[in-house]
């Protein structure tokens, strides 16, 4: 089978190197087209592939008609809403994703962005400590379970909701459950998103739960930009001087955020919460194993899609 690993931004050169040995190891061959610049290399190289494997690239109707072999795609990472789960479905084609594979990147990354706007950017001002705040997990998957583990070492307590997590069960991981988002927002000193993009999570954060912040409320995103609805969330940065956001994925418009907030604002130049070595790697290998296993025996564990 012809494995193809298109990725715009590559994976490192040792996350390659193990997907190859594993790849080749299972009698496959690999195909590679990285830091592609135009959609047509995408279309033109999956013609003749069996298996793909993509970072944040995006798997549309139109790449799947390109593709006339695929029988799985795999997105190496946890989010998944760069995969057209319907076109994949109506190609039958298994779509999966590589969960847990850099939820440690993407926690530390929020804990380390918790600490950045404590800390007023790195700037000299006097800052405050996040030992003995309050944060909120707004879903406790994979990477908001770990930031509650790694918050809670760090001295702060942790509340969590998550709708598809019975409370009870919250409780049992250590955390408080909250009883609805605004009682979540309402009582901490920092939210951290976790949730997927979804129809029902995009534009969800808005004014009405973040003006709900205690002062100096800090919004810690490394989700999704599409499940903050920016406007709203403008208006209450605008009317509440204390309140700051900081994300790793850039808003739409993100210079009213830095003409209105300076310093109370930050957003990665790049998305980076799963840019480790380590996440690189461990994503990367998840996904060749999870497509030898495919075609061995036909493994469907972290199957997306139904048809
Ligand atoms: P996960 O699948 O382990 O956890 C997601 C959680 O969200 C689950 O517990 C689920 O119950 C909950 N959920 C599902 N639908 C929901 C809804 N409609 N409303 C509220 N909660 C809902 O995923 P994860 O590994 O923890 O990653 C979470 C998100 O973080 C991903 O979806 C992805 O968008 C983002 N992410 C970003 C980066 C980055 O580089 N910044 C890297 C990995 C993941």
């Amino acid at each position: 089978m012809n494995v193809l690993v298109a990725t715009e931004k590559p994976f490192a050169a040792a996350a390659v190197n193990g997907i190859r040995e594993i790849v080749e190891g299972a009698g496959h061959t690999l195909s590679l087209l990285e830091k592609y610049t135009e959609k047509e290399q995408l279309l033109k190289a999956v013609a003749d592939a069996d298996a793909l494997i993509v970072r944040s690239d995006k798997v549309t109707a139109e790449v799947v008609a390109a593709a006339p072999n695929l029988k799985i795609v795999v997105r190496a990472g946890a989010g998944f809403d760069n995969l057209d789960l319907e076109a994949c479905s109506a190609a039958r084609i298994v779509a999966m994703n590589t969960p847990g594979q850099n939820s440690n990147a993407v926690a530390e990354l929020a804990i380390a962005m918790m600490i950045y706007m404590s800390r007023g950017q790195f700037t000299p001002a006097t800052g405050c400590e996040i030992q003995g705040k309050k944060v909120g997990i707004q879903a406790f998957g994979n990477v908001g379970r770990l930031v509650g583990r790694k918050a809670e070492a760090m001295g702060m307590s942790v509340m969590a909701i998550d709708p598809f997590i019975p409370a009870e069960k919250i409780k049992e991981m250590g955390a408080e459950p909250a009883a609805s988002l605004e009682d979540l927002y309402s009582k901490c000193d920092f939210v951290s998103v976790h949730i997927p993009a979804t129809p029902e999570t995009i534009g969800s954060i808005g004014y009405d739960l973040v003006s709900k912040m205690p002062k100096g409320g800090v919004l810690v995103n490394t989700a999704r930009k599409e499940v903050i609805d920016e406007e709203g969330l403008l208006k209450a940065l605008t009317e509440r001087p204390d309140l700051k956001y900081v994300t790793d994925i850039a808003p739409d418009r993100i210079a009213e955020f830095q003409e209105k907030c300076a310093l109370r604002f930050f957003a990665t130049p790049k998305k980076m919460g799963a840019q480790t070595a380590e996440a690189n790697i461990n994503a990367g290998l998840a996904a060749a194993r999870q497509i030898c296993g495919f075609f061995a025996d036909g493994c469907t564990k972290f199957q997306l899609n139904k048809f």
